[in-house]
């Protein structure tokens, strides 16, 4: 990836005022100072004794999503490698939750801040970046939203963050509380605080990619378990280890699956995948709500779905041990789709016999007896055992 040009406020420019980049990083690390860790909830489910779940709540940050520290970390990123400077415009490309989280951090900062998206994004969506005092930038053509938000940050003098290139380095990976150590510090006061996997979907893939390296770093013996969904590339690029698969169909499920491998996806610390199907990802989401009581968005039904496989493995073979997955964002941004019936049936999805699987799964312990596809670690060199 080549570095942003050279811009009039580049260090060398007369705009440039480092000052305001020290105040710049102040504020958003005074935000983080006043903001409290995102819960690590632990689900009971009697019929799983010696099997503990656990989930971390990442639907509890300001802007709703896990997209919040990855917010945090780009402008972090591009405040510290000079690529955002006093008044830089900044770009990206999504119509989703990591636009809602860039609008914030921008504000707080004092930059414009532009979101290309389809014209087709929701009015929902719209509002929420405008909130924050983001501009909506709508285009007709998505396949060229990558290339537009290039264009336009290009047009505006800005800097176009592109999460999914920048998703996995603007994270430091060893540390500073990122979500990795975190779910391990609080796992410390827990009977089996070490977990046997992590499961987590991939969109940037940069959530995973931290987890992975940081479970290496550390030495754990946990392992990594990334749960894809339908029409998405990630899964197959992992199975083949060839990064050139693409899948033409977008993803029903928001937040994860993508059209091809994107470079922020770190297949070589995963030690698994599951491809998860969008009815049974589905199911799970429903399942998992009505036991929280209170609703998840889809990747957490992915992951929890891949999360129960695992579980059901381990009291095939009397194993005990405790595992973890993420909420990514809650369902209340997803009533009139994955919640309303008349969506799941103008796209062919019933959940129900996947859901009656699952429920008498967590309710007797009982073998959950679908099958999904599944891959080891083709190279071996993630996996410490085989699962
Ligand atoms: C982005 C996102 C993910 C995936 O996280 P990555 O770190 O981008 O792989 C999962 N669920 C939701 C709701 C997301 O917005």
């Amino acid at each position: 990836m080549e570095p942003p040009a050279f811009r009039q406020h580049h260090p060398a420019g007369p705009a440039y005022r480092r000052g305001w980049v020290d105040e710049a990083v102040a504020a958003i690390e005074a935000d983080q100072c006043r903001t409290a860790d995102t819960h690590l909830i632990r689900l009971i489910v009697p019929a799983l004794t010696g099997i503990d779940i656990y989930l971390k709540d990442e639907s509890t940050h300001p802007t709703g999503s896990l997209k919040h520290r990855l917010a945090r970390s780009l402008f972090l990123y591009a405040l510290c490698n000079g690529h955002i400077c006093e008044g830089t415009p900044v770009v990206e490309a999504s119509s989703g939750s990591t636009a809602v989280s860039e609008a914030y951090f921008a504000q707080m900062i004092n930059v414009p801040f532009y979101a290309v998206m389809p014209r087709t994004t929701s009015a929902e969506k719209i509002a929420a970046i405008e909130h924050y005092g983001g501009n909506c930038h709508l285009i007709d053509d998505g396949r060229a939203l990558y290339a537009e938000a290039a264009a336009l940050a290009a047009r505006l003098n800005g800097h176009y963050m592109d999460q999914f290139t920048f998703a996995e380095r603007a994270t430091d990976w060893r540390g500073n509380n990122n979500i990795a150590e975190s779910i391990f510090t609080q796992l410390k006061g827990e009977p089996r605080p070490l977990p046997d996997w992590i499961v987590m979907g991939a969109g940037t893939g940069g959530t995973s990619a931290t987890i992975g390296r940081y479970l290496r770093y550390r030495q754990y013996p946990t392992r990594l378990c990334v749960a894809d969904v339908e029409h998405s590339a990630f899964f197959d690029c992992f199975r083949t280890q060839d990064r050139s698969h693409v899948c033409e169909r977008p993803s029903l499920i928001e937040g994860v699956g993508r059209p091809r491998c994107e470079p922020s996806f770190v297949p070589g610390v995963v030690d698994r995948m599951m491809k998860i199907p969008d009815a049974a990802t589905i199911a799970a989401m429903s399942l998992l709500s009505r036991r929280l009581g209170r609703t998840v968005g889809g990747s957490t039904g992915a992951n929890f779905l891949a999360l129960c496989r695992i579980a059901s493995e381990m009291r095939k073979a009397n194993q005990t041990g405790s595992l973890v997955t993420l909420i990514c964002d809650s369902g209340e941004r997803y009533r009139q789709s994955y919640y309303e019936p008349a969506w799941l049936r103008a796209r062919g999805l019933d959940p129900a016999p996947f859901e009656a699987a699952l429920s008498s799964f967590l309710a007797t312990g009982e073998p959950l007896d679908f099958v999904v596809d599944d891959v080891v670690n083709p190279q071996g060199a993630g996996s410490r055992q085989a699962p």
